[in-house]
């Protein structure tokens, strides 16, 4: 009897550690810093690995995950890498697929501030502007409308925080370099978890020369500076900030990966502390930097920034699939350095990259989908097309609608650091 006891024991110790380990298991960086070949952290969906397909829900949550200037053969170039020309990465597992168009009102070939205005406010705008139309009218993203409705929000991004992709669903601004008043106007719209990097535009943003994460934690924000520390946290509303400007995406930063992870926990917990009846939720997540190693042609950085974003995707998915009223649309804003794939001169079994362009350039990119709702996504759409269908699916009307003026939420003037 008290041998058995004590098997019971070991075996429910046995037990217990094993689900503490499962459940910590969490996305890791290789040691390696700053070598952009070093790629160990990807994990391939296993061979016969889908989605499926979800019908006969509601819309109760929408992860909207972008790769800035993640055109289709970024994502090739990606794919040959790490699963092969007849595999597939996660985001290509999504059940629907679909084609955007990219063009700006003033341009063919966009850039990121007019291409977010169009995927989350459903407007044209000239490059350069965020959140406001050609018309001069500022137009409210759908991270705003759903806000009103008493959903949660959140922005991740390997950028700063205020930078133009993240920025478009928060903030209207005339010129995207703005992001000390970008970050104020996030603060005032008071969006529930934002993490990326950009710290240096948050103590000195606001007209009165605030400090806004003095500010924020006025407000009731936890404000975390470190991997470490977001990992602790269970509950929101959540500023974090983990570089200067732009991160690293090396160690010891979180990864993009991670940030989507604890942001999904954060806004769909159910906490007494920061409750809500039923928690929905919008999440938008931005692989910010294949962009960046588009404008340096780094190929390289190029396949390892879009698996670092196909690794968040992955986060959004495996929640998705457990929930079954989260809507996953992963796309790109435009692409970038004019990428072909040639074959390659010494193995004609592989593609070569081919870089044509420091800057960005007019090709449509592709668009994936899961969850209720996903079929409205395949086909062939425009930019603007993305948040009005988001909109008619999560019941918001009108859309386009137009944003009233903010007023100044910031009161008290903070010491400047
Ligand atoms: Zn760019």
């Amino acid at each position: 009897m008290k041998n058995s006891a004590r098997l019971w024991f070991y075996f429910t110790v046995l037990v217990f550690s094993f689900a503490v380990a499962v459940s910590e298991q969490t996305f890791v960086y290789p040691p390696a810093q700053g070598d952009a070949k070093e790629i160990s952290f990807y994990k391939a969906a296993p061979a016969n690995w889908t989605a499926g397909r979800v019908s006969g829900q509601d819309v109760r949550n929408v992860i909207f995950c972008i790769g800035d200037g993640m055109g289709t053969n970024e994502i090739a170039l990606a794919r040959q890498k790490v699963v092969g020309q007849g595999g597939k990465l996660w985001m290509e597992r999504l059940p629907i697929a679909g084609l955007v168009r990219t063009f700006a009102a003033n341009h063919a070939v966009t850039d990121s501030a007019a291409a977010v205005t169009a995927m989350a406010c459903g407007v044209k705008t000239k490059n350069g502007t965020i959140g406001i139309g050609t018309d001069n009218k500022t137009y409210a993203s759908i991270l705003e409308v759903l806000s009103k409705k008493g959903w949660r929000t959140g922005l991740a991004a390997t950028s700063s925080i205020t930078h133009a992709t993240p920025a478009g669903f928060a903030s209207h601004v005339s010129s995207r370099g703005s992001e000390e008043e970008i970050a104020e106007q996030m603060f005032n719209n008071r969006v529930d978890v934002l993490f990326g990097g950009g710290r240096k535009f948050w103590l000195s943003a606001g007209s009165h020369g605030s400090n806004l994460l003095i500010a924020a934690q006025r407000a009731g924000y936890y404000i975390v500076q470190s991997r470490e520390e977001m990992m602790k946290l269970t509950s929101g509303p959540v500023l974090g900030l983990f570089a200067d400007n732009g991160m690293t995406t090396f160690a010891p930063e979180p990864s993009l990966a991670e940030m989507t992870q604890k942001a999904i926990a954060l806004l769909s917990a159910k906490n007494k502390d920061w409750f809500v009846p039923e928690p929905k939720f919008f999440l938008m997540v931005e692989g910010s930097q294949i962009d960046w190693a588009g404008h340096a042609n780094d190929t390289d950085n190029s396949i390892r920034q879009t698996l670092l974003f196909d690794m968040a995707v992955r986060e959004a998915i495996e929640f998705a699939r457990m929930d079954r009223s989260t809507l996953v649309i992963v796309t790109a804003d435009h692409e970038t350095g004019g990428l072909l794939l040639p074959e390659d001169k010494n193995n004609a079994s592989k593609v070569a990259a081919d870089w044509n362009f420091k800057s960005h350039t007019g090709a449509d990119v592709a668009l994936f989908a899961y969850g209720p709702g996903a079929e409205e996504f395949a086909g062939v759409m425009d930019n603007t097309d993305i948040p009005k269908k988001i909109a008619k699916l999560t019941g918001v009307s009108p859309f386009p609608q137009e944003q009233p003026k903010m007023k100044p939420q910031i009161s008290q003037s903070a010491p400047i650091k």
